[in-house]
Order: structure tokens, then sequence, then C-alpha cells
């Protein structure tokens, strides 16, 4: 059977999509610290939360940034990796700078390296689509709400060229087991803007769903089709680049197995990203180098055994059902979470009119992914209670594996990684000016446009201690003690 890292230098990345068959070897990587404050957006609930609302004027005023930027270090920036954490990255970079289009006379310059197409790599393909700040328990998370408003933000912009990037403007949360019904009350008492408690009746009228209660999420929380979104984003990013004068290119790359040889005969444009000594090669020419390639980092070895991250790989694997619309009756078309998720998907485009969902997700740690049939028991075991009518009536379509990069739980939760990457001697990308942006956990929807717009004022400052003021401890990764 291949290994894990085998999959990973050859075709590992293309097969994202299909169940991964042989061993895993997931490197050990290890964490931790601290954060701060946070204000209620002034989202009123009610039927205003049925249509997208607009990125709400406080945002601006919360995410206030310096102004100009006073000298110009940077022009020519590649990002390895294209999705969550290298779109937002490459967004923000775009939006700050034509901001400040006096300090880049000459433009600035992005290329995304990556080896999949916009919306066809990583965990970002794969990934449920439910965006809300809260933890399991219901605890808002660090920086939730700030967040919340930056990555609507970017779902705004995004869905001005893929409308159909938001699924659905809220999402529910169900309580089944004893005790979780009271967090969620909590929640919903706490913060009205984004919660609002429903009793187990009105969630049994509305749903058919036999709960202890639950939540409505609104207020900002949203169902998104990520691969969409990240299209959006991306044709945002080449609409901003060609309006200020500036320039942004997606390159993809291959590495040399067989299905990536066929690809490049198919389109001779494929640059070749067969080890680290090429892509050290072409990041040359670059002044600045961000790496957001996700799980690709500890696969493709893009930083050495040093320089390993507090974080771990986390194996998910999620069902894709159908259900046709004789058999469709029963079902509400709304995303639930209950611990997984049970999510919409875009209509079936074949016959338009089939309902498409999702049900995720495994948290799988061990080497060996586990088998169709081990998927198939513990999601319909996590899930029935929520849509036995399309787990009763539903066909499969497919299995979708995706990698989660898992940075270690601190203080103050499971904190994306950024800031600059100080590269080691002996393996990985070598470049004298290197940013890191990973770690987003379960959490890309929600981290991805703050810490993506953190990052990208950082790089155009040349100066990491602009994160600092965001963020205090945005170096919580340096110093934590690698296991
Ligand atoms: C099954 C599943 C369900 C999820 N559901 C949710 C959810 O509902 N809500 C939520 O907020 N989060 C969810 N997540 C988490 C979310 O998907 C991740 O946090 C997020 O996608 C990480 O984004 P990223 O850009 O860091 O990495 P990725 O999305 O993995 O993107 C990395 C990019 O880099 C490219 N790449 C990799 N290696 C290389 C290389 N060597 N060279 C060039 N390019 C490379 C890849 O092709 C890819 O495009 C889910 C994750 C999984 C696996």
């Amino acid at each position: 059977m291949l290994s894990w890292t085998k999959l990973s230098r050859s075709t590992f990345f293309l097969c994202l999509f299909q169940i991964d068959s042989g061993n895993a070897f997931f490197p050990n990587m290890s964490i931790i610290r601290k954060q701060q404050h946070v204000l209620v957006p002034s989202f009123k609930y009610g039927s205003s939360y049925i249509r997208n609302e607009p990125i709400r004027a406080t945002s601006a005023r919360r995410l206030s940034y310096r102004s100009s930027i006073d000298s110009c270090p940077i022009s020519n920036v590649a990002i390895v990796g294209g999705g969550l954490a290298g779109l937002s990255t490459a967004y923000h970079l775009l939006e700050l700078s034509g901001d400040n289009k006096d300090k880049f006379p000459s433009g600035i310059h992005i290329t995304i390296f990556d080896k999949a197409l916009v919306g066809e790599g990583g965990a970002s393909s794969v990934a449920g689509g439910l965006m809300h700040p809260f933890s399991p328990r219901g605890k808002l998370i660090h920086f939730g709400l700030p967040a919340l408003d930056q990555s609507n933000h970017l779902i705004q912009m995004a869905s001005k060229n893929q409308l159909q990037c938001i699924l659905r403007p809220h999402l529910y949360r169900i309580a089944l087991k004893p005790n979780s019904d009271v967090q969620l009350q909590n929640t919903a008492d706490k913060y009205p803007n984004l919660a609002r408690w429903m009793a187990k009746e009105k969630i049994h009228s509305k749903f058919a769903i036999d709960s202890l209660g639950g939540l409505e999420l609104g207020g900002g929380c949203k169902v998104i089709h990520v691969p969409s979104y990240l299209k959006g984003l991306w044709e945002e990013c080449e609409i901003r680049a060609t309006a200020q004068c500036d320039t942004i290119e997606w390159k993809l790359v291959h590495q040399s197995d067989k299905h990536q040889k066929q690809k490049k005969a198919e389109d001779p444009s494929l640059i070749a990203w067969n080890d680290i000594e090429s892509m050290n090669h072409y990041l040359d020419q670059f002044d600045t180098v961000i790496l957001a390639a996700g799980a690709g980092i500890v696969h493709d070895k893009l930083v050495s055994e040093e320089g390993d991250l507090p974080a771990q790989l986390v194996r998910g694997q999620a069902i894709e059902m159908m259900l046709s619309s004789a058999d469709d009756s029963g079902m509400q078309h709304e995303a639930f979470l209950c611990g997984k998720y049970i999510s919409p998907l875009p209509i079936n485009s074949v016959d338009g009119l089939s309902q498409r969902y999702i049900i995720g997700a495994t948290h799988e740690f061990k080497d060996t992914p586990l088998s169709e049939e081990e998927v198939v028991d513990e999601l319909k075991r996590q899930t029935y209670e929520l849509a036995p009518h399309l787990w009763d009536n539903g066909t499969t379509s497919r299995l979708t594996t995706g990698v989660r990069l898992q940075s270690r739980r601190g203080t103050f939760g499971r904190m994306p990684m950024i800031g600059r990457f100080t590269c080691a001697d002996n393996g990985g990308i070598k470049h004298h000016n290197s940013w890191i942006f990973t770690g987003l956990s379960s959490r890309g929807l929600i981290y991805h446009g703050l810490f993506g717009r953190w990052l990208a004022n950082a790089v155009l400052h040349d100066n990491e201690e602009e994160l600092r003021e965001r963020f205090n401890d945005f170096d919580w990764w340096k110093t934590t003690q690698r296991k």
C-alpha cells in the first residue's frame, strides 16, 4: 500500500475528492497562549437576516488600519497555496495596497502557486461550509465577532461574482445530548444578535427532529459553498488587480507522478514543482514568499523537521448524498450541526432538480483512513436523528476527503499561525523574506478573513510587529514547545 508520504509526494492532492487508500503517516507536530476583546455587532434578528446583509458600518471602524504605508518594501509576492488562507491574503494585499497606491508606483504583483485549480485543492475544497463564531460548547471563540465581520466582507465581495456561493444565511445547532441544551441556551442569552434559542417543540414542528432544543444562528453566520466562494474571491482579486494596475496570476504546479505528467502534456504551462529544490528555484524570483499550503506544508515538507509547527494533521471524510425531487418532500434544505453536520450543496447541475447534501465529517488522527463502511457507520450514527428522511431515501454520490492542519489548543483555543517564518538551514522552503499563514483547523471560514488581513498588512509594512498590535500573542506558535 502507498504510504501517506508517497501519496502526498505524488497523487495525494489530486485525490482529495476521492476516498484515499493506503496507510497514512501523520508527522507529529505540536502549540499555545492568549487573546482579548470583542464587540457585539448591531444586527437585528428578524426578517433582515433572510437576505445577505451588507457588511455593517461597525466593521470598518473596528478593523481600521493605518491609513498609509510608509514605504514600499515589497512588490513581487509569491503565495504557495490558494485555499482560504492564500486567497484571503492575496485579496487583502490588493485591497490594502490599492488604498496606498502612491506607495506602490510600479504595482504589486502576486503569483499563487497551487497544485490544483481555484476551489479544487486542499481542505477548502471539501469543507462543510458552516461559518459561525462559536466553540462546540457554544462559547464565543477568540476574535469571533471581528472575524465574522471580516469573513463576511470577503464573502460579500466574492458573491458579486459567484452569487450562488451563499447557500444559507443561517444554520441550526441542535442539542441532542444532555447539558448541551443548557450550554446553547446560555449562548442565546449572551449573544442574542447571533443566536436564537428554539425550544424542542419548535424544532420538532419545524424540522420533525426530536431534540432537546437548538439554536438558530444568524447575524452573519452562514452556509457557504466554499469552492464557488473561492472562485468568486479569485475573480474579485483579478478584477481588483486590473483596476489598480496590479497583477495576479494563478500558476498551476505539477509534481512528477503519472497523472501530473499527463496534465503537463495537456497543459504545457504547468510548472515543475517536483521537490523543494525546484520550488526554491521558482520562489527565488520573488521578494516575498507566503506559505499558505495547508496540510501541504507538512506533506510536502515545505518546513523542515526542525521547523515543525505546533499542529497535527486531521483527516476528514464526508458523504455527499442526493435526494431526487420525488423523495425530497421531507427535507428542509437547511444546515444542521450537532458536532457533525448536514449541510445543503448547490442543486444537482445535471438534472437541475435533485437536492444534494454533505454529511460530515470524521476526525481521523490515525495513519490508516477509515473505510467507506466505517465512515458511513460513524456519520449515520451521529446524524441519523437530524435527517432520517435523507438517510432512508438518499443515495450516496461520493465520499470526499480532506486534511486539516489543526493547531494545538492553547489558552485561547486553536488559533491560526501567522507571522514571519524563519527558514531552517536543513530543509524546507528557503527564502530571505518568508511568511506563513496556516493552522486554520476546523475554523477556516471564520478565521481566514481577519488573519489574512492582518498578515497582508504586516507583509506590506514589512513589519511583523504590526501583528502584535492586532493580536498580542500572534507568535504563540513560535514559542510553543514542539511535540
Ligand atoms: C472535511 C472537512 C470539513 C470542513 N468543514 C469546515 C466547515 O464547515 N467550516 C469551516 O470553517 N472549516 C471547515 N473545515 C476546515 C477548513 O476546510 C480549513 O480550515 C481550511 O480549508 C484551511 O485552509 P488553508 O488555505 O489553510 O488550507 P487548504 O484549504 O488545504 O489549502 C491549501 C492549498 O494549497 C495547495 N497546496 C498544497 N500543497 C501545495 C504545494 N506543495 N505547492 C503548491 N500548492 C499546494 C492546495 O492545492 C490548496 O489549494 C473543514 C475541513 C475538512 C477537511
